[in-house]
């Protein structure tokens, strides 16, 4: 437990709450000085312009020439001398690399070791089984089938890099087509998936070891190119323009969940931090994401998972619908991040909270 031994060394009262500047640095940054623990942000030269801006909610900015420096040993030294917990996000796995991410000599607010699952999108589906959470059935590519599918190719991220298809004829033909033009290499490695009909929702949930308990903190749409535009179309003109769905996200969409689903919904974000604990001891901390369809028998079915803070929250930086039930005041997930570790902090317990 790298990041454990390293918190026993710090100064619990001068604590600060670090992450890279992106994905919802703000939002975090902003949820711990409520909180009043001291900031810090680690940033690229061209970044400075937009968080300079906030300089009332970042106390320090760690100025790197490359995202990647964040694990030189200089800059690990420096955030250990402000005593910092670094706070994952969407982009640190991104930015820094997995060898970075994974080893990195800092406490994490978070599963170190659920970086590489997320990392695959088999072991990725496999978790959520093993969780007893319902996942799209997904085909090999020696199987013949007739069925509506997505094609996950290796790699895809945003959405991009995705096709759907009606065959196991289409399917080989269109990945034969990639090999061919270089795009991919091995097409075994893309993962096909039935394609869900229904909507998409994203369900976010913070697991709190100190509490023992999962909490709904809210849930989003993504706003993705072009397929919410297709819609906008007959379907005549779509059929003779011949236009591909691609589901790049520009952005999110705020959506709150009719009450009765949120009996299945939290039932399974238990079962999802139940097998985290099963399967990469100590399990979940803090902030992840279910991302499913929800289909017209009111199915939930899951056909993805954020392990960490995920975009959407951004929506709900003075609060969630769910925050304010559980909370009653102002609680972002930044919030309520620097809110677990203030608690831990309380009942001796900051190792329950980082790894
Ligand atoms: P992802 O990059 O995994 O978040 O997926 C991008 C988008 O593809 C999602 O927002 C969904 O709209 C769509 N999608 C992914 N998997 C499925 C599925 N099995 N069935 C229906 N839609 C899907």
């Amino acid at each position: 437990m790298i990041g454990r031994d390293v918190a026993s060394s710090y100064d619990l009262d001068r604590l600060s709450i670090a992450t890279l500047a992106s994905h919802s640095a703000l939002q975090i940054m902003h949820g711990a000085k409520a909180e009043g623990l001291r900031t810090l942000l680690v940033s690229t030269r061209e970044r400075l312009p937009l968080y300079r801006e906030f300089s009332h909610i970042i106390d320090e900015i760690v100025v790197v020439d490359r995202w990647r420096d964040l694990c030189r040993q200089d800059v690990v030294k420096r955030l250990r001398e402000s005593n910092a917990i670094l706070v994952p996000h969407g982009s640190l796995v991104e930015y820094v690399g997995h060898e970075c991410a994974e080893n990195i000599e800092l406490p994490i607010f978070g599963l170190r070791t659920l970086f590489r699952v997320e990392a695959s999108q088999r072991e990725k589906m496999e978790l959520l089984r093993d969780a007893g959470i319902p996942t799209p059935p997904s085909y090999s590519i020696d199987e013949d089938f007739e069925d509506l599918v997505i094609v996950k190719l290796p790699g895809a991220k945003g959405g991009k890099g995705y096709f759907i298809a009606m065959s196991s004829r289409e399917v080989r033909q269109r990945l034969r087509e990639l090999v061919e033009r270089g795009l991919i290499k091995d097409p075994r490695e893309a993962l096909i998936q039935k394609y869900i009909v229904g909507v998409p929702i994203y369900i976010h949930y913070f697991y709190s070891p100190t509490l023992d308990r999962v909490e709904i903190t809210g849930a989003d749409i993504r706003y993705e190119t072009n397929v919410d535009g297709l819609r906008r179309l007959p379907p005549r003109i779509l059929e003779e323009i011949g236009i591909e769905p691609s589901f790049v996200v520009v952005g999110n969409i705020p959506v709150v969940l009719r009450e009765s689903m949120l009996v299945k919904a939290l039932d399974y974000g238990r079962r999802f931090a139940e097998a985290t604990k099963r399967k990469l001891p100590p399990g979940i901390i803090g902030p992840y994401c279910l991302e499913a369809i929800a289909t017209p028998n009111l199915e939930i079915v899951v056909f993805e998972f954020s392990g960490r803070i995920v975009a959407g929250t951004n929506l709900y930086v003075a609060g969630s619908p769910y925050t304010h039930l559980y909370w009653n005041e102002p609680m972002s997930v930044g919030r309520r991040i620097a809110r677990e570790i203030r608690i831990a902090i309380e009942k001796n317990a900051l190792h329950k909270v980082v790894t």
